[in-house]
């Protein structure tokens, strides 16, 4: 066992981790900054990020697209180093960014490793030291501030920041280990779930349609209340359902599901007219198209399988012409279009999840800093806080901003 002593250790060297050591040396660069990384290579996730692309951010970030504890220090923090200055900070290091359909930007070269590659750079250039395979075991506090124990060494350092993710994609190296350290130094955790995660569903009227991807409306009812409604891409699956409209959705599902409360998903294929509308276009085109078969006006308005399966579920023959369909049936395609009822048996948990939604609430970190209020000297970053964002960017910016914020707190404090 070797003892060393620094001025800054920081658990976790992901997107947040990263990002603190950069913008800590940055502002004080007579401060040995070090990170320390269980896994065996750094940034794992970066690299799987938005299907190996990684959507740095989003052009237009607000506290709307985020989730979890309170919105104003949300604001607060992201007000500190905001999408614009990610845009700049990522040029800076040679990483120039272009905006997508739904305002995400991506790196040019289209290559999450270019991102990975230029923190990691950034970060030596800079001198933080960046160990590897080097889990924190525990933290305990000293008069001098805290001992960190891996399983080779022992470090001391004054400050000690928290950058070690949630619980989603365990694999890449974040796997809660941090939510025991931060319990084990005073914090709380607010319970997590996953989010972002692909959903499960009963029954096998998916399992015809995978591969399939369309647009539609999702609708949450929760305790019989329709509380969320999110519009965007649905992609059939052999278990169920994804797709950026569905990765949103299940943090409002599970959020429902851990409190115990009912929830119930139901799928609008036409979001944009009420039932009255939509049964007087059925009516319209009966009128204009007597002879043509249900199934092959369902497929103007589904995809042909969807339809199809549709019909046969509702147990309406999908050769019926459209003179001959009954009122009933016709009201039954109408309850079906608008209010297609999903039973959502799990998320797929963890491993496939994007994002941890719970953490360390924000009421107890001093937002001006990342700095702990239960433990002086402590600092969170990132995703192992109460904040999870939607598909987007956010998630990342949260990390940059949080690293940004830490960074720049942590300086003043330690050159006193
Ligand atoms: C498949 C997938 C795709 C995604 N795509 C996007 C996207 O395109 N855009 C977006 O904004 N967000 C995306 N996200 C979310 C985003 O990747 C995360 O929100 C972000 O990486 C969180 O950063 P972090 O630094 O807080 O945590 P992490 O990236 O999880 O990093 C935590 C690090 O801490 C280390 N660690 C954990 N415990 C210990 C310990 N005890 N000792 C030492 N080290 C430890 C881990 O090894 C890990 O390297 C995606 C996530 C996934 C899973």
């Amino acid at each position: 066992m070797s003892d060393q002593r620094l001025d800054i250790v920081i658990v976790g060297g992901g997107a947040a981790g990263l990002a603190t050591a950069i913008f800590a040396r940055r502002n004080s660069p007579e401060l040995s900054v070090a990170i320390l990384d269980g896994a065996a290579k750094l940034g794992a996730k970066i690299l799987v990020s938005g299907g190996g692309r990684c959507n740095v951010t989003n052009v237009k970030v607000t506290t709307a697209d985020f989730q979890g504890g309170s919105r104003h220090i949300i604001k607060r923090i992201l007000a500190e180093f905001p999408a614009e200055d990610a845009l700049e900070f990522f040029r800076e290091i040679g990483v120039n960014l272009h905006e997508e359909p739904n305002g995400k930007l991506f790196p040019d070269s289209n290559s999450a490793r270019t991102v990975l590659n230029a923190l990691v750079a950034e970060a030596q250039r800079l001198g933080v030291s960046i160990l590897t395979d080097c889990r924190v075991q525990s933290i305990e506090k000293s008069p001098l501030g805290f001992t960190l124990q891996t399983p080779s060494r022992f470090l001391a350092a004054p400050k000690v920041v928290l950058a070690t993710g949630g619980l989603s994609l365990p694999k890449t190296g974040s796997d809660g280990g941090g939510y025991a350290l931060a319990r084990s130094l005073g914090h709380s955790i607010v319970p997590t779930t996953p989010a972002l995660a692909p959903l499960i569903l009963e029954g096998q009227f998916h399992a015809a349609l995978s591969g399939i991807s369309q647009d539609v409306e999702l609708v949450l009812h929760v305790e019989g209340e329709p509380v969320t409604r999110l519009k965007g891409s649905l992609l059939w699956t052999h278990f169920g359902i994804s797709g950026p409209v569905v990765l949103d959705i299940s943090r409002f599902w599970h959020s429902a599901r851990i409190n115990g409360r009912r929830a119930e998903l139901g799928i609008n294929f036409l979001p944009d007219i009420d039932f009255a509308a939509c049964e007087q276009r059925l009516i319209d085109t009966g009128t204009r198209q007597p002879t043509s078969a249900v199934r092959s006006i369902l497929a103007g308005i589904l995809p042909a399988r969807v339809a199809e399966a549709m019909l046969n579920h509702l147990g309406i023959s999908p050769t019926v012409q459209m003179a001959h369909l009954t009122r009933d049936d016709r009201r039954k395609l109408v309850h079906g279009l608008l209010k297609w009822p999903v039973v959502v048996k799990d998320s797929r948990g963890y491993a496939y999840a994007e994002v941890t939604a719970g953490g360390v609430p924000l009421d107890e970190i001093n937002s001006a800093s990342m700095e702990s209020r239960q433990c002086p000297g402590l600092f969170l970053v990132g995703e192992i806080l109460d904040v999870d964002g939607r598909i987007g960017g956010f998630n990342f910016q949260w990390a940059w901003s949080t690293g940004f914020v830490a960074g720049r707190g942590l300086a003043p404090f330690l050159s006193r």
